[in-house]
This record gives structure tokens, sequence and C-alpha cells, in this order.
């Protein structure tokens, strides 16, 4: 008994100390106007924090802008600084540059790019609650004006967030996010995780962290079904840093939010949350210029013909404009959006239905909106021939190409997607290959798991430009199907040194120097000597350059290569002798070559290294 009342004397006054310690408040001195970069950096506070905080104050601002001293003072006050106005004399550059500030949040002068809405793709293990989270998010902020409306399915949607737009698409899961990915169109700006709170983080939660991380597309983590009894969120936290997600209240940098789908709980403050990762990320785009965009979806309508979905990535689409799509092309008849509203323009980030294209486009197709028909045309034409030659080269990456792709200075790094038959054999695989990496070029295991080889880790490889290992583990029939049409790389292993020592032979293989040939001279066979079957010399005159008894030699008749290898011998007089000079004659021996003939032009010449 006395040692508790100790001991709870003790906790009492380390905390009443560490109560006197937040009494003297920090004193910060802010200047009249700062952008919200330096008064994170100043309080000791993150960016997200901040910007956090300034919306609670009911301003949304990115990193780079500019607010004044009240604005910094009120949002310092709430971390508990004392604030205090710095007064100092200005000088002209900074009067200009305070200038410059205002006129920049005035918007004049401010350049072409404008901050845009993100696009949000959800993640996470099958029945984690994607497509209820989705329908949630949908309901939750539908505007008045937009409820008569019926929703219709186009493949994304928008919604209001404090007068912010968010752009969500409706396809949830990794596949198609890497589906995109690998034909080369990223929509995707920011991923929402969602992990069910009675569940946990499970094979598809990993692969979805997995495929964002390689993406490099910052993930926000819902929490979902915390409405449940078993809900264990802070269970979730911890695996989640145990995958390398270190949340924010931990000291990392990846919001979590804790939500549930079904009852619409904590779903503004998970918009709120993708809104400010998105001001930290800066999204930008330039709405005064021709359309450039994806198709999410497309496919044809009975009485409609051809229907697209596009995600306007920069620029505005209107109607009337003549476009290239894919392979086809068009002129916009009509733009709708997800309520199946006319819309006169669709700018950055908007996903918007288009009527109007030849053909059916693919998901994934870039649109492009041109001058006229003539236009779209030619770059039609260019497009076909540049398909044509990309196919002709390949995708995918193997391993035997590996070496010339980084020679070319294309990859740096060799990724690896690795699946084997049990978790225990990953980690003794991934050291490994972490083990082969050098300051040149490095191994990147993008994703490991356990399992079959899927269709999905085909994609990624082929997004990531990496290879594919199967360790014990064999590819499901589409996957080995998708594999060979785009060409990525499978290989099997059962011995973990065999898969080491074959991509390190890779590796070593791109380390090794490389050497380029210099010519040394060219000689003329004016005669050819020789006892016996396998002795001949060639009487030669060095025309030009000059010979060495080291030099490789080249047997050329009549323009073509005959024979190349080394010198077996290289005599003056029936002397040996090390090198021989323009103008003069000499006898030269060929190693592994007897068939040496009259008027046979021998080229000289040795290898210099070139790394
Ligand atoms: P998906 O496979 O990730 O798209 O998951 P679904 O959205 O289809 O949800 C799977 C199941 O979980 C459905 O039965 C949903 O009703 C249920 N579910 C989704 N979100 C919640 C939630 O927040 N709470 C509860 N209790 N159930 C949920």
């Amino acid at each position: 008994m006395k040692i508790e009342e100790s001991k709870s004397m003790e906790t009492r006054s380390i905390a009443e100390s560490k109560k006197t310690v937040a009494q003297a408040a920090p004193r910060v001195e802010l200047p009249e106007s700062m952008a919200v970069r330096d008064l994170a950096a100043v309080l000791g506070k993150s960016s997200i924090e901040v910007i956090k905080q300034l919306m609670r104050h009911g301003v949304m601002a990115n990193i780079n802008q500019i607010i004044d001293f009240e604005t910094a003072a009120s949002v310092s006050t709430s971390f508990g600084f004392e604030v205090v106005e710095k007064r100092k004399p200005k000088s002209r550059v900074a009067m200009q540059a305070s200038r410059r500030e205002k006129e920049l949040l005035k918007g004049e002068g401010a350049e072409e790019l404008q901050l845009r809405p993100p696009v949000v793709t959800i993640l996470g293990h099958v029945d984690h609650g994607k497509t209820t989270l989705l329908d949630a998010i949908r309901r939750t902020n539908v505007t008045a004006s937009e409820a008569g409306g019926i929703t219709q399915h186009i493949g994304a949607y928008q919604v209001d967030v404090n007068g912010k737009k968010v752009t969500f698409l409706d396809t949830p899961g990794h596949e198609a996010f890497t589906a995109m990915r690998a034909r080369g169109a990223q929509v995707t700006d920011i991923a929402v995780l969602v992990v069910a709170a009675d569940d946990g983080v499970m094979p598809q939660t990993i692969e979805a962290i997995d495929h964002a991380k390689a993406a490099g597309v910052p993930i926000v983590v819902a929490v979902n079904k915390i409405d449940k009894p078993d809900a264990q969120p802070d269970r979730i936290k911890q695996q989640l840093v145990d995958h390398g997600l270190v949340i924010e209240e931990w000291g990392g940098e990846v919001i979590c939010v804790l939500v549930s789908a079904k009852k619409g709980t904590g779903i503004p403050d998970l918009l709120e949350n993708i809104l400010v990762v998105a001001e930290v990320a800066e999204l930008k785009a330039n709405p005064n210029r021709s359309a450039v965009g994806t198709v999410i979806e497309a496919g044809m309508d009975k009485s409609k013909g051809p229907m697209a979905t596009l995600l306007v990535k920069n620029g505005t689409l209107r109607p009337g404009e003549v476009v290239v799509v894919g392979e086809t092309m068009g002129k916009v008849k009509a733009l709708f959006d997800d309520r199946g509203k006319r819309l006169k323009e669709a700018g950055p980030a908007t996903p918007v239905g288009i009527l109007g294209l030849n053909q059916v486009p693919q998901a994934g197709d870039e649109l492009l909106a041109v001058a006229d028909e003539q236009e779209a045309r030619r770059l039609l034409d260019l497009k076909l021939a540049a398909k044509q030659k990309a196919r002709e080269a390949g995708k995918g990456v193997s391993l035997d190409n590996i070496f010339a792709r980084i020679n070319a200075g294309q990859m740096k790094e060799v990724g690896v997607i690795l699946k084997a038959d049990v978790q225990g054999s990953i980690q003794p695989i991934r050291d490994s290959l972490n083990k082969l990496s050098d300051e040149k070029v490095r191994v990147n295991v993008i994703h490991a798991g356990t399992g079959g080889i899927t269709e999905s880790d085909i994609l990624l490889a082929l997004a990531s430009k990496a290879i594919v290992v199967g360790f014990n583990s064999r590819p499901e029939p589409g996957a080995k199907r998708l594999a060979e049409l785009e060409g990525v790389d499978i290989r099997f292993y059962n011995i973990i040194y065999n898969l080491v020592d074959d991509m390190g032979k890779a590796l070593k293989c791109v380390l090794e120097p490389t050497y380029a040939e210099v010519v040394e001279g060219h000689a003329e066979v004016r005669a050819v000597f020789g006892a016996g079957k396998s002795n001949k010399v060639a009487g030669s005159y060095i025309r030009d350059g000059k010979v060495s008894r080291s030099s490789g030699v080249r047997v050329m008749r009549g323009g073509k290569v005959v024979h190349e290898g080394r010198i077996a011998s290289l005599k003056r007089f029936k002397e040996d002798v090390a090198e021989v000079a323009t103008g003069f004659e000499c006898g030269i021996g060929i190693e592994g070559f007897n068939d040496v003939q009259v008027s046979d032009i021998l080229e000289f010449f040795r290898k210099e290294r070139t790394s």
C-alpha cells in the first residue's frame, strides 16, 4: 500500500513538473507574412500538422501559400506558443517580395498552374468495406442541387468537401489501379487503404501497400468497421507499423482515420485528411490549355454509340472539340457528369462521360484534344507506328536484357516481385538479394508474398519494369498468359542459392567494365609461307598504323571478315619482335587460322577499357 502511494506521488510530481514546463509557453517571433512551410519549420511541426490546424481555423492552404501574421499567430497559439510580431525595418527587396506575395494571393500574376482536385483510389483486402466506403462518401457529400439526379455509374465521381472537390475512382482494389499503371496511365494521386478493424492487415492489404508504394502514391489509412464490437483499431495501427506505415500519432507521416462506412462515422474527417494530403502534394494543372485525359471506362451504348468516361488530367475539355483517344478519334458531342447532367466544360481532375467517339476506346487510353480532324488523323498514324515499334521492342524486363537496359541508363534498379510457397523463405531471399546491391545497381524487392503468381503480380511487374521470381511458386493460368503477352520475365527456383546466383550474375555482368575497340593499323598480305598444314605465316606489309605482338587481328577478304583472333607470332628476319611500324614488312602467324591468302587485309586492334 505504502509503495503504491509513493509511486502515485512520484507520478503526480512528474505530471506537475510537465505542467510547469507547459505553462512557460515557448515564444515565437513571426513576420508580417510567411509561407506555411516556414511556419511549420519555426514551430517545429510537420506541414501536415500546420495545414490541419489551419483547416480548423477555416483556412485552406497549401504548404507554399503565404499566410498573414494574424493567421500564423492563431495557429501558433493553438500549438501553445506565445507569439510576438517581428518588427523590422523593411528592405526594398522585402517590400517588393511582400507586394508580390500579395499579388499572388489575389491571384494576379499567378502562374498558369492552378491547384486541382486530388484523384483518389480505394484499396484494401476483400470485404474490408471498400465498396461500402465509396457509397458512403458519395452519399455524404451530395449537394442539395445534385440530389435529384440519378446516379450513373461512369467509373468515377466527384464530391464537394468544404468547397473543395475530391475525385474518387469507382473501381476499388489494387488490380485495377496497377492495370492502369501497366498501361502507362497513372491517374491516382492518393490511395485510401481500407483495413477492417475487426480483421486487421491481410495479404491483400500488404499487396495494396506495396502496389501504392511502387507507384509512389501517398497512402491515407481508413480503419473501417469501428462500429463492430470486436473492433481493435490500436491493433491495426501496430500491424500497419510492422508493414512500414508509421502513422502520424506515432510520429510517422501516414494519416490514419477511424471510420464506419456502414454508419457513416468519420467520413468527413477522412475527406478532410485527404484534402490535407492533397495540399501537401500540391497537385496542380493548367485549366487554360487543350485537354489531356485518361480513359477510365468505355463501352458501347445501343442508342448513343461509343461511350467513355475519362479523367481530364490537364487542360479543359469542351463539347465540339476534336479528340484523339487511344487508337480512335471523334468530335465531342456531349459531356456529362456522374448524375447524367450535361456539362459545358470539364477541367482538371474532373471525371466526365463523353459521347461522339468513332469507336470504343480502352481503359487507360490517353485522350488528346487537337485542333482539327486532319491533325487527329496525323496523330493517329504516328501513334500506330509507335505502337508497332514498341511491340517489336517488348515492354517487359527480363533478366537477360537487364544488362542492356542498365548500361543504356534506363535502369538503375532491378525490381523484383517475389512469390514464395511459405512465408519463411521470403526473408532469407530478400536479405540475400539486398546484399547484391551496390552503389551502381540496387535490387529492390517491390512486393513479396506467398502463394501462386497472379495476374496482379504480372501487372505490377509490368508497371514497375520488374521481373517476377517464383520460389516453389507457379503462375496461375491467366498470369502465365499475361506474362507471355506482355513479355514479363518469370523465373522459377527451388533453391535459394541458385536464385541469388542468377541475379548476382545478371548484375555482375552489369558491373563488369566495358571495353571499346581501338584499331591500331592495317597490313596487306603479300606472300604466304609455311611448311606443314598448321604453321602458315603471312608475309605482310604494314600499310598504316602498326602491329603489336599483343594486338587482336581480323582477317578481311573482299570486304568480309573471315577470321578474328590473336597473333601467334610476329617476326622480322626470323627475329621475334614486339612491334612493327608503317612501311615495314614482317611475318605474322595467326592463332588457330591457317587459311591466310595473298592480298588478304589484316586489321589490328586492341580493346580499351571505357568504364
Ligand atoms: P469490399 O469487398 O472491400 O468492397 O467490401 P464491401 O464494401 O463489399 O463490404 C463487405 C461487407 O462488410 C459488407 O457486408 C458490408 O456491409 C460490411 N461493411 C462494410 N463497412 C462496414 C462497417 O463500417 N461496419 C460494419 N459493421 N460492416 C461493414
